[in-house]
């Protein structure tokens, strides 16, 4: 009896060519290959008689061949084989090229179902163009020599019934050199008459209560569907069984926290007081929230696991620090971190300029070097081990940082909060490592994020993070005005960029490539349709034209990702110092990095970014007092180009923005470098479902029920070690 687990390698008829092939999708056992869904399907459901076809069809036919022949196109190039099929009201040609082993299969007198589009020949004539085929009713004698992709086309134990290949809605699959659908068909069918009972990892009364396929049911629906509808269904099963896992680990991890212990920080209200007195500004309502619902948490005995989203510019970094503030008063210590070592200094400086008194010590750790300050105006540049060593004892209450703060040697004393700043710059893994550096008590963890996040994404993927979301900018903030460039008002806008740089502003250009477009990098078949596609603006190609030929007097510089880190944070480091006018970048460009004299983003190939991508560009302007620009330049005119750019002049926020973006470009554009699809492990069908906001908030209610009755899971023993496989594939652990 063949079950999920059972390998390949013991089924009868798959050869060790199949399992050498089917090791490139990892495919080895009876599970892995049932899982290789189909991607799209092809309705040859519907068997035609050959009199009634029309030129343009996909259809079934089925006949006896008459005859077949080899012969050779006339550059000599093409090997043609051509069938005559005839059925009781007609004869129609099948054509196939380079397939030589057929003569050996289609042979005179037997019975064959053909399934593909019917084309006109020269001479007027029908004929079906490399179809299909498969044979009915009939046993076929392929000599022992044949391939297994032949023996795949004739296994011909086949009754009308048991089609797989034609006259029914057929799977087309992801494949490989040699690994046709065609072969998928001929591996899967036999597995899935032969399994039964497959157990299902999903309960029962999910099943029920969502109106949910059940397993068996959904994995052939899944494959072999009869109707359209079927499969539908099917693929909804398996999106759902995603997102429901997602959210069963979620809720584990949430209860995994608040059964673990942490420093409960008393909050003492008159210091907040004091401390917010000290600012130049008052907080905005979103900002009091988010800070009342942090001080709620870290008040707490278990330990805070939240997230704060808010649009670049609302003012995140004054939460944290406030809190961490806090905590300070209660005499523990806290780690702020950032991805840069700019932003990481860019929060140690806003931090002394804000609170030149704290003297409980403030110090900052990255890979070039340590400072320390206690509130005296003297700022302590000291060597590394001494600060460790300081962050050990307790000298240094408050570490802002990089990745160096997760070295192994360095060891807090009374660690209560841990902040990560731009949160999605940090790989999955790396946030996990901070969050379960386990002592007797946990910190209190904060992360924090400007991207904006469809929320079904963000109870997904982050799900076991409590979220606030500071949905308001400070008052005061110009608005930026955005304006869509078309090609002939190109100059136009470079006489306005010099304008403003002579006023003093800087200005930053991004371009969707680093180097110019190749060769290689075009496909020749969409070349003189879709050429513009391909003349993308590259880094290189724009800083030669810019610092030679436009703005020879300026000074131009670029940046992009292969530049080493080092040297990309001196450019950034310049250009805060305001030694670079124009700034000629990939994405690359710091989040976060706050250079309030630089007013102008100009976006080029704007149409190659996604909405939420450009929302972020654009907010790297309009931090300062002066009235900040964005121009979005575009060689497409097209409608619907059009109407996405204006959008984004058009968006009052992020969310806004990502909600539409979702709609449009699907979850992957979310999810930052270092999350990319593949890195987070959430099964495709899954990940499409996060445009169903629906069907996530089901699949989360129902992991909450049952969670509630069940929290250990004793009695689902299957999704429980589904899941351990699950968490493994998704890195949460
Ligand atoms: P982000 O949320 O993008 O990290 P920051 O925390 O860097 O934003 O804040 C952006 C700028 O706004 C900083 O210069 C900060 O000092 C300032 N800021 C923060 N809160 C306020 C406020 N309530 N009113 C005015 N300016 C503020
Ligand atoms: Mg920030």
């Amino acid at each position: 009896m063949i079950t999920l687990k059972t390998p390949l390698l013991e089924i009868r008829g798959i050869g060790p060519k199949f399992l050498d092939k089917l090791k490139h999708f990892k495919i080895e056992t009876v599970k892995d290959l049932l899982w290789h869904f189909p991607f799209r399907y092809e309705d040859f459901s519907e068997v035609s008689k050959i009199i009634d076809l029309v030129v343009g069809q996909q259809a079934t036919v089925q006949g006896v061949i008459q005859d077949i022949k080899v012969r050779k196109t006339w550059k000599r190039k093409l090997l043609l084989i051509e069938a005559i099929v005839e059925d009781e009201t007609g004869k129609i040609s099948a054509v196939w090229f380079n397939q030589r082993f057929l003569l050996a299969i289609l042979k005179k007198g037997k019975l064959v179902s053909l399934a593909g589009k019917v084309a006109e020949t020269k001479e007027g004539a029908i004929s079906l163009s490399n179809p299909t085929y498969e044979f009915i009713n009939q046993p076929t004698d392929y000599s022992l020599q044949a391939t297994d992709e032949e023996k795949s086309v004739s296994d011909g134990q086949l009754t009308v019934d048991s089609l797989k290949h034609t006259g029914r809605i057929v799977p087309i699959y992801p494949e490989t050199r040699g690994l046709t659908s065609k072969a998928f068909r001929y591996l899967i069918k036999p597995v899935l008459d032969d399994i039964k009972n497959i157990p299902d990892t999903l309960p029962n009364e999910v099943i029920k209560k969502y109106k949910i396929l059940e397993i068996n049911k959904a994995i052939h629906q899944m494959h072999f569907p009869e109707k359209i509808e079927d499969s539908r269904e099917a693929k909804k099963r398996f999106a759902f069984e995603g997102l429901f896992y997602i959210q069963v680990v979620n809720l584990r991890e949430r209860l995994r926290l608040s059964k673990q212990k942490a420093n409960k920080i008393s909050v003492d209200l008159k210091y907040v007081k004091k401390l917010l007195e000290k600012l130049p500004f008052e907080l905005t309502h979103a900002q009091k929230k988010v800070l009342w619902d942090v001080l709620k948490d870290i008040g707490d005995s278990h330990p805070m696991n939240r997230l704060i989203q808010g649009d670049v510019g609302s003012g995140k970094t004054i939460v944290a620090v406030i809190s961490a503030m806090i905590v300070a008063d209660g005499n523990k210590s806290s780690a702020i971190m950032a991805p840069t070592e700019i932003l990481a200094n860019q929060h140690y400086q806003t931090f002394k300029k804000f609170f030149p008194d704290f003297n409980k010590g403030v110090g900052i750790l990255t890979s070039s070097g340590a400072k320390i300050f206690y509130g005296d105006g003297l700022e302590n540049i000291v060597k590394k081990p001494e600060f460790i060593k300081k962050i050990s004892t307790g000298d240094v209450k408050i570490v802002f940082g990089t990745h160096s703060l997760i070295q192994k040697n360095v060891i807090f004393n009374n660690l209560a909060l841990v902040v990560i700043d731009e949160q999605h710059r940090f790989g999955v893994k790396q946030r996990a490592q901070l969050i379960s550096r386990e002592s007797e008590f946990s910190a209190h963890f904060l992360s924090m994020s400007a991207t904006p996040i469809p929320r079904t994404l963000t109870l997904t993927v982050f799900g076991d993070l409590d979220l606030s979301i500071v949905d308001e900018l400070p008052r005061g903030r110009k608005e930026i005005i955005t304006k869509i460039v078309a090609p002939e008002n190109r100059d136009k806008a470079y006489a306005f960029i010099r304008g403003q740089v002579k006023k003093g502003r800087q200005v930053f250009v991004i371009c969707p490539r680093i180097e110019p477009s190749q060769i290689e990098d075009v496909d020749p078949n969409t070349f003189f349709s879709e050429w513009q596609k391909w003349e993308l603006k590259s880094v290189k190609e724009e800083y030669a034209k810019l610092s030679e030929k436009v703005f020879p007097d300026l000074k131009v510089e670029m940046l992009h990702g292969k530049l080493k880190v080092k040297e990309k944070e001196q450019i950034m480091e310049k250009f805060k110092n305001k030694e670079i006018d124009i700034l000629v970048s990939t994405s690359v460009v710091e989040v976060g990095v706050d250079i309030p004299n630089a007013t102008i983003m100009i976006i080029e190939s704007a149409e190659r970014f996604g909405l939420a991508q450009l929302y972020q560009f654009r907010g790297r302007v309009g931090r300062g007092e002066h009235q900040s620009f964005c121009l979005l330049f575009t060689e497409f005119k097209s409608q619907i180009i059009m109407k996405r750019l204006r959008s984004l002049v058009e968006a009052k926020n992020g969310f806004e923005l990502a909600e539409e973006d979702l709609k449009i470009r699907g979850p992957g554009e979310f999810l930052g470098q270092s999350d990319s699809v593949a890195q987070t492990g959430i099964p495709d069908l899954a990940m499409k479902a996060l445009q169903n906001p629906n069907l996530v908030m089901e699949a989360r209610k129902a992991a909450e029920e049952i969670i509630k009755k069940d929290p250990e899971l004793k009695n689902s023993p299957i999704l429980l070690e589904q899941l351990e496989g699950f968490k493994k594939q998704v890195h949460l652990e």
